[in-house]
């Protein structure tokens, strides 16, 4: 997780502290849920394995010292509504919350992103940082796909493992560069219906376990 934290912070997607990184932790049927988080403003540039904390779903601590990212109910919402998902990357990347700010919906115009995010990538309503409202909002911009933008502030990307929730973040900000350039040559071609039909069956094909949400 630290080095997920660090590659996020290397690849540019957040700047100091800002953003996080969780990881489901698989627990016994007899056991509660559980995540671990990267800790509050804490840079990633230099974080390390003990610096991770371990929580219930109600943000209760059990393990670590520091105190959990104050975005963790917006992981614990997802992991509630997608059993699916094995972790959750939070970004403050720039063309994504250009995005954010404009309140652009980035539709389906990459073959890639349709197959791998599921659809458009939706801008969620608006919700004050390391709120419920802004946890709720979120997970239903984000419905049974991948990626979702966080209204004036960000955008998050999930994932089976941690190393599918950084692919999936790093394409979120390609393809938001990618559309914002775009949308300022006045121009924007769509993907054809058809191809996206059928790219979006393949990622169903691939994420057959996702739930009803949306
Ligand atoms: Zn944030």
């Amino acid at each position: 997780m630290a080095e997920t934290a660090r590659a996020m912070s290397q690849m540019g997607l957040v700047t100091g502290a800002s953003g996080n990184v969780s990881t489901r932790l698989a627990p016994s049927d007899s056991e509660e849920p559980l995540l671990a988080i990267t800790p509050m403003a804490t840079s990633y540039a230099t974080m390390e394995a003990d610096d991770i904390v371990v929580t219930d779903f109600d943000i209760e601590p059990v393990e670590g010292e520091l105190m959990p990212s104050s975005e963790s109910m917006l992981h614990v919402a997802i992991y509630q509504a997608r059993p699916d998902v094995g972790a959750v990357i939070h970004t403050h990347s720039v063309y994504s919350s250009v995005l954010a700010v404009s309140g652009l919906d980035i539709p389906p115009v990459l073959d890639e992103v349709v197959v791998n995010i599921g659809g458009p990538i939706r801008v969620s309503e608006y919700g004050f940082p390391s709120s419920e409202a802004l946890a709720q909002n979120v997970t239903a911009a984000l419905g049974d796909r991948k990626a979702a933008i966080i209204a004036n502030h960000g955008a998050v990307g999930v994932g089976r493992d941690l190393e599918e929730a950084l692919e999936i973040c790093a394409l979120v900000e390609r393809v938001s560069e990618i559309f914002v350039h775009a949308t300022a040559l006045g121009q924007i071609i769509h993907l054809p219906p058809e191809a996206v039909e059928a790219e979006t069956a393949i990622y169903r094909m691939r994420n057959s376990d996702i739930g009803g949400v949306e």
